[in-house]
């Protein structure tokens, strides 16, 4: 029995099925099984069904991965047993035998989680050979060379995944080669070339591990399993996980197939496809491939891939011939298979294959990841086409993607000073300060600062880097290189294979057409076009056109939930309302006093020691306040604004150094000794816990009453001009009913005094935050005098966990990475806790008044997977920054569709 088998394992019944099989135009699972076979293991079921060309194989669960781990890392006891009873029939497929010295059976292993996780873990290739079959596989394809440099390869593979030996250690032993041979490029190598470096290889092996590299393809076969199993707990997978919200808990599934040879001469190539453009979207078949190489080549960026089609070769003005003209009657058989993927899958597949000697095999489909620019055009084009309905557009689409179209590009009409030219590998435009390392672009991105990553090439090591980044380029590599692949499922600008850079990393300089570049020069690149620029370029504000535009159509034909926008300035209200926002969810007010003449007028209004002084303070406030009021209820017209009373916490407010005290005081003509005393009295331990919110205007009603004052002679203007305003007046931080009541009479006598003075009549509406824990347990109560709540979940996060929103960033990453925390609740709700008040407040809330308006207006509500508990709990509205208002349209639509799939 291999080592690692469990004979007692916890939970898992004996009658367990552990291992599918899938091959021979028939298979056990289907695509259905992702959560048990991963999405590479159903898929590849799913075409063996179709009877596509897949080479056999067979699939460990994830549910034996999960056992794995909770089991002490040991495998369950049948485990060995289905996969022997696996491998016969991939045996009988392939009719060839496993350790079989003349007509040797070799395996591909792979991981496959439900969600793919592209490059994170682990692979090994060519499994099966040893100084026997090795002699085996020579005679079977009557070549030598190719039999030694297959198992050179398996050495250097294995060494590294399962035995934990550095690649370096195997290239110095094949640079020396070289030297010796005096050979420049590996093809140069002969057989007996390759069978030498296999020897010193293995010498390496021992000397490193004292101990032999395994003979016995058992033994490297469960060597594998077990290295594909911890690869699912390594760093990269880790953070993958983390930042595309993967649980942990799912474990990955085990792929052992039959190898297939694309370094199999000139009638072999492997490639990968996708059956549309994934960065525009085009209806048009995409892909490279390459001639006489295996699997990984092409992904590694190490050769520069071929073109599919003629048509895009010629576009691309390449001369190497693309797969339409080197192999054609594969490429027309090719065509038709991902053709038919695609009609089958409704949606664009991702492909790769192999050809060996002639015979297309295929080795996986998955629905290829795209950038959101490419998925908003699919989704259009394919309602069109009849393959997939509106709402299944709507669905198709990630709401959170839409951020790189929200962003601004590249102004047309800027002058582009062209450092180089690469491929446009993910499109959206970035300018940002050169850096050479991922772990530099990590480190100045915590500074602040905003980093292109240029590199050789990338690999996953680099991914914290590219995620740090707001641009990737890199010199190798082709559309379908890691750099590629991993920037637009990010998101992130990438221009690939800018092959007219090198790269002096030591030096910290590039070097392209004759000029250099430090680390920390400004660049700016255009990922759309493949275009490195020098220091920073225009650029243009993004609009709602086109695809997008259409999509959101269908969006808000099934959306249930309001949108709003959290905006105080009117630029911000103009761009919410272009971006389709339904109104102001959340204006703070305190927001508008953050320019410099403003500030010290509220500066001076927090620091008097008397009403009077404050009443000065406020009379020059008003004037400001009631303009900047009046245009946001133009820009609104039609549409409700909430206007949120004070709430400085005041910290923020108050002056920090003694020169803008001194300045504070010449300006207002203040006492400064005064004023310096006033600073110290209110300064506080605690003031996220202190005197802000409505505990303001508790003290100092003459506060509030001028807001209220400047809201309603502001909304009077407005009426009498044209349009009545829609007015709502809401109180931050509000615990008590008395304490609610006290504020809406006072926000009612100020209106209707207002109101009275300017002989208009105005419906208005007056409620609060729920940002305390009491406010939500004792909504039912508040509702008596408030007409409408919003949750501020930025507060009644931090007073629910308390955890101070300030400085969560300092341990949060801790419990993050512990896995104490699935998700910052400062970002997503914490439906369990934070969500529990929510519900309770809306449940109470509606008890005592039903027609209660209810929103959100925490940073949460511009958090897709938050919407969706929005939509769940019923509220009426979310509100979010400008920029997310799209984004926020699209998710509330995805969550009524979810809500009516239920
Ligand atoms: C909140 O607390 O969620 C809120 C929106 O208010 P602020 O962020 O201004 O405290
Ligand atoms: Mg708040």
């Amino acid at each position: 029995m291999a080592d690692g088998f469990n004979d007692t394992p916890k939970g898992a019944a004996a009658t367990t099925r552990w291992v599918y099989s899938f091959g021979g135009g028939s298979a056990d699972g289907d695509a259905k099984m992702k959560n048990l076979l991963g999405g590479k293991g159903a898929n590849l079921a799913e075409m063996s069904a179709l009877g596509l060309p897949v080479p056999p194989g067979l699939t460990i669960t994830t549910e034996a991965c999960v056992h794995y781990y909770s089991n002490a890392q040991s495998y369950p006891p049948d485990l060995e047993g289905q996969v022997d009873a696996g491998l016969a029939k991939v045996e009988a497929l392939a009719g060839k035998k496993f350790g079989d010295a003349a007509n040797p059976l070799l395996v591909s292993v792979r991981s496959g989680a439900r969600a793919s996780m592209p490059g994170m873990m682990d692979t090994v290739l060519n499994l099966g050979l040893n100084d026997q079959t090795v002699e085996g596989l020579a005679k079977l394809s009557g070549d030598r060379r190719f039999a030694f440099d297959s198992y050179r390869r398996f050495i250097q593979m294995y060494s590294n995944v399962v035995l934990g030996l550095e690649h370096s250690l195997f290239e110095e032993i094949l640079d020396d080669a070289k030297d010796r041979l005096d050979v420049s490029v590996d093809t140069a190598l002969t057989a007996a070339d390759w069978e030498k470096v296999v020897a010193e290889y293995k010498v390496a092996v021992k000397r490193e591990l004292g101990s032999d590299f395994p003979q016995d393809p058992r033994d490297q076969l469960w060597g594998a399993v077990g290295a594909v199993f911890a690869s699912w707990m390594n760093d990269r997978a880790k953070f993958y996980r983390r930042m595309h919200d993967i649980p942990e808990s799912w474990g990955t599934a085990v792929n052992v197939q039959s190898m297939v040879f694309g370094n199999m001469g000139d009638t072999s190539a492997t490639g990968v496809a996708f059956t549309r453009n994934p960065s525009t979207g085009e209806n048009r078949l995409y892909g490279e491939f390459l001639i006489n190489a295996q699997g990984e080549d092409v992904v590694a960026g190490i050769r520069t891939p071929q073109a599919l089609t003629k048509a895009t070769r010629e576009e691309m003005g390449e001369k190497a011939p693309s797969m339409e003209e080197a192999m054609p009657e594969v490429f027309l058989q090719f065509k038709d298979v991902v053709e038919r993927l695609e009609r089958h899958y409704r949606d664009m597949q991702d492909i790769e294959f192999t050809v060996e000697r002639g015979h297309l095999y295929m080795l996986q489909t998955r629905n290829g990841k795209r950038t959101a620019k490419a998925a908003l055009k699919m989704a259009v084009d394919q309602v069109a086409e009849s393959l997939i309905t509106r709402d299944e557009a709507v669905m198709r689409v990630e709401a959170a993607s839409l951020d790189q179209l929200l962003h601004p590009t590249i102004d047309p009409g800027a002058v582009r000073d062209l450092i180089a030219v690469g491929l446009p590998a993910s499109p959206g435009a970035a300018t940002g300060k050169i850096a050479f390392q991922a772990d530099e672009a990590e480190r100045l991105a915590e500074l602040g600062e905003a980093v292109i990553l240029v590199r050789e090439e990338t690999s996953p090591e680099d991914i914290h880097g590219m995620h740090a980044a707001r641009g990737v380029v890199t010199c190798r590599g082709g559309m379908t290189s890691h750099a590629a692949v991993v920037a637009r499922g990010m998101g992130r600008a990438c221009v690939s294979g800018a092959g007219e850079i090198q790269i002096d990393e030591k030096a910290g300089e590039l070097r392209a057409r004759g000029r250099v570049f430090k680390t920390g020069d400004i660049i700016t690149i255009d990922g759309g076009k493949g275009e490195v620029l020098a220091g920073a370029v225009e650029m243009i504000e993004p609009e709602l056109s086109g695809d997008f535009a259409q999509l959101m159509v269908w969006a808000d034909e099934v959306r249930r939930l309001k949108v709003r926008a959290n905006a105080e300035t009117p630029l911000d209200a103009r761009t919410a309302r272009g971006f389709g926002a339904e109104g102001i969810g959340l204006c703070r007010t305190e927001h508008m006093f953050f320019e410099e003449d403003r500030i010290s007028a509220v500066r001076e209004m927090i620091l008097a020691d008397d009403e009077k002084g404050r009443r000065t303070a406020l009379a020059k406030i008003l004037p400001y306040q009631r303009s900047d009021f009046t245009e946001l209820f133009e820009i609104m017209a039609g549409l409700p604004v909430t206007i949120r009373l004070l709430d400085p916490p005041l910290h923020e407010f108050l002056p920090h150094t003694d020169a803008e005290i001194e300045e504070l005081a010449t300006s207002a003509g203040l006492d400064l000794e005064k004023l310096k005393r006033r600073r110290s009295e209110l300064s506080e331990t605690n003031p996220m816990l202190g005197w802000r919110g409505c505990r303001l205007g508790v003290a100092f009603p003459e506060i509030y009453e001028m807001q209220v004052r400047a809201i309603f002679e502001a909304a009077c203007a407005v009426k009498k001009k044209s349009e009545a305003p829609i007015v709502e007046v809401m109180h931050p931080l509000v615990a008590k009913k008395e304490e609610m009541a006290f504020l809406r009479k006072l926000t009612d006598n100020t209106a209707k005094a207002v109101l009275k003075e300017q002989g208009v009549e105005l419906d208005y509406k007056v409620g609060a935050m729920i940002e305390l824990p009491r406010a939500a347990i004792r909504a039912d109560q508040l509702a008596e005098t408030a007409e409408f709540f919003s949750f501020g979940t930025n507060d009644l996060t931090q007073t629910t966990f308390g955890i101070s929103r300030d400085d969560s960033g300092k341990f949060l990453d801790a419990y993050l990475k512990k896995n104490i925390i699935e998700k910052d609740p400062f970002v997503s709700i914490d439906q369990e806790g934070v969500g529990e008040l929510i519900k309770l407040g809306v449940e109470r809330a509606r008890s005592t008044r039903p027609d209660v308006k209810l929103g959100i207006c925490g940073e949460h509500g511009g958090d897709p997977a938050s919407i969706g508990f929005c939509e769940a709990v019923g509220l009426d509205y979310v509100s979010c920054s400008p920029y997310r208002v799209p984004i926020a349209r699209l998710a509330a639509a995805q969550a009524a569709l979810e809500a009516k799939a239920k």
